[in-house]
């Protein structure tokens, strides 16, 4: 039977469109507080948002007699028709956003103009006007949702964990706090404070509230422009680099977003830098002209459009690489005066010295003296993961033989190379001592004697906030590989022993590892001999790296 749905129901739906969780309420009503014009905002939310949204501004307020045609649906102030939608400078523009959230939740909002003496005080419940009063109120608006979903149950049975709701909230303020450096946000989840920036406007001073000290040193300041576009942010130096895609975080025409040729042009110039499965962190912005992008291709997602991607990521990976480029020599500059070499000009990259003859160990040693510090040799390829198995499994190299190898030297810092019979082996030292913890680690492992080493003072993990949601999920896992963590204050952990064998070289690196693992495979956690796995080997990838010096 057919039959006209009432206007409860299709409130409900349409709301089902706009509001799919708490991170959607945030979302809205902290892009509404920006478009009148706030520069402080406080965001709290208590179990995931579900029990309670309160976001206050100090923008222009809404006057009493416009208050309730706010909460109609395809109100909005912003634009008058279609036309308009072309030339859009706000946020958001649907103009159905507080009507959604009004009819599925327990609403209240306080809201006061500058030129009124009184503000206004709303009640609305699942879409019904239940309260209007005047109130005293500072300038500004305060909207508070109670009760996310409760005249909603499929919707609301629909959402993650508490922890991982508000996570998403988190993402999207850090997102939105680096995108607007100028606006000061505050984050309190269960009344604990999580983000707060103070609206300086400088995004350096941002990156330091939200990633710590750590990451905030080794930043880079970037930009560069051609064609009428422009790139600038902040990028990590490649020790910097991290476990995961997390900092990779991108803006085109400020609005955040998630794009594959964007991430690309980023993690092709680093990657000469970069140990494989690790990542760059970047705050990037790039503005260039509306009409050749189309940042609205879904309201609520986060795509792009480009019309010429091949341009974008030219343009990005040329600016990204020429600062990498730059940063090196000035490195390797100050490492030499740091040993008090006399400083010479540096060769470039492409100029690298070729082969010298006769082919010595001691020439070698001139020869990787002269190499920058950080710079792969020219023709080094990043190191095939596969290539460890084939090593392995070469009878060549079997115990039995090693009084018979003749240790020649190191190259490039990376490889030693072994005469044995009539043949010339290259070892790649990683990748052979990685191998060699994996087995010791995974060993303890299998016989559930992980051996600690206490690690004093602990080392300070700064997380994100789902990294800790993550860490805090898996704890027993890590404890039980060796690792002693404990809650620091904030999102930050106290690593007080790391699992013997790993001191002094990747105790960070490890839990990194871990923890990016875990949140790209969230079902690792539930096979324990897996997670275990993973958690070894991923330990374990952070030995001797390539191009450090070591003694014979
Ligand atoms: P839209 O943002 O698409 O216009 P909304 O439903 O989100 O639609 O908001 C409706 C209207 O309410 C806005 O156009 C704006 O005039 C007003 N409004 C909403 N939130 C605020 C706020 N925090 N401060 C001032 N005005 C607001
Ligand atoms: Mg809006």
């Amino acid at each position: 039977m057919i039959h006209r749905l009432d206007e409860e129901t299709i409130n409900q739906i349409a709301a089902g469109e706009v509001i799919e969780r708490p991170a959607s309420v945030v979302k809205e009503l902290v892009e509404n507080a920006i478009d009148a014009g706030a520069d402080v905002i406080s965001v709290e939310i208590r179990g995931g948002g579900t029990t309670l949204i309160r976001v206050t501004d100090n923008g222009r307020g809404i006057a009493e007699e416009e208050l309730p045609l706010a909460f109609a649906r395809h109100t909005t102030s912003k634009i008058v028709n279609a036309e308009d939608l072309r030339d859009l400078h706000s946020l958001g523009f649907r103009g159905e956003a507080l009507s959604s959230i009004a009819a599925v939740s327990r609403l209240e909002v306080v809201s006061k103009t500058p030129d009124s003496l009184t503000g206004s005080h709303l009640l609305i419940e699942g879409g019904e006007e239940i309260l209007k009063e005047e109130i005293g109120a500072p300038d500004g608006s305060t909207f508070v949702v109670r009760d996310l979903f409760f005249n909603t149950p499929a919707r609301r049975k629909f959402l993650k964990s508490e922890n991982t709701e508000s996570s998403r909230v988190y993402d999207y303020l850090e997102r939105l706090a680096l995108s607007r450096p100028e606006v000061s946000f505050r984050l309190i989840v269960n009344g604990a404070e999580r983000i707060s920036t103070n609206g300086s406007g400088n995004l350096q001073a941002v990156i330091y509230a939200l990633f710590g000290r750590d990451t905030t040193e080794k930043l880079l300041p970037v930009s560069g422009e051609s064609d009428g576009m422009t790139l600038s942010g902040m990028m990590c130096r490649p020790e910097a680099s991290r476990g995961n895609r997390g900092m990779e975080i991108f803006f085109v025409n400020g609005r955040y977003v998630e794009d594959k040729i964007l991430r690309k042009a980023l993690e092709e110039a680093y990657r000469p830098y970069l140990m494989q499965h690790r990542f760059p962190a970047a705050v990037l912005s790039l503005e260039m002209p509306a009409d050749e992008v189309d940042v609205n291709v879904h309201p609520s997602k986060l795509e792009v459009r480009f019309d010429r991607g091949d341009k974008v990521y030219e343009f990005v990976n040329r600016i990204i690489s020429a600062r990498l480029a730059h940063r090196e020599w000035i490195d390797t500059v100050r490492l030499m005066q740091e040993n008090s070499r006399p400083v010479k000009p540096e060769p470039r990259r492409e100029e690298a010295p070729s082969l010298p003859e006769p082919f010595e160990t001691r020439r070698w040693e001139q020869l990787h003296e002269r190499m920058p510090a950080y710079v792969p040799a020219p023709e080094q390829k990043p190191i095939a993961a596969g290539e460890q198995q084939t090593l392995f499994a070469e009878k060549d190299l079997d115990e039995q033989h090693l009084p018979e190898y003749e240790y020649v030297g190191q190259v490039f810092m990376t490889y030693w190379l072994i005469a044995f019979r009539d043949k010339l082996m290259l070892i790649d030292q990683h990748a052979a001592h990685e191998k060699i913890l994996f087995e010791e680690l995974m060993a303890r492992v299998r016989d559930n004697v992980p051996s600690v080493q206490q690690l004093a003072p602990p080392l300070i993990l700064h997380l994100s906030e789902r990294e800790r949601t993550v860490l805090e999920e898996h704890l027993p896992e890590f404890t039980r590989l060796g690792f002693e963590l404990e809650p620091f204050g904030g999102s930050d952990y106290a690593m007080r022993g790391v699992p013997m064998g790993l001191i002094g070289i990747a105790e960070k690196t490890a839990v990194d590892r871990v923890i990016a693992e875990l949140m790209a495979k969230p079902e690792l956690g539930k096979t324990e001999d897996l997670a275990y796995r993973e958690l070894a080997s991923m330990a374990c990838k952070a030995a001797v790296k390539g191009n450090m010096r070591l003694t014979e």
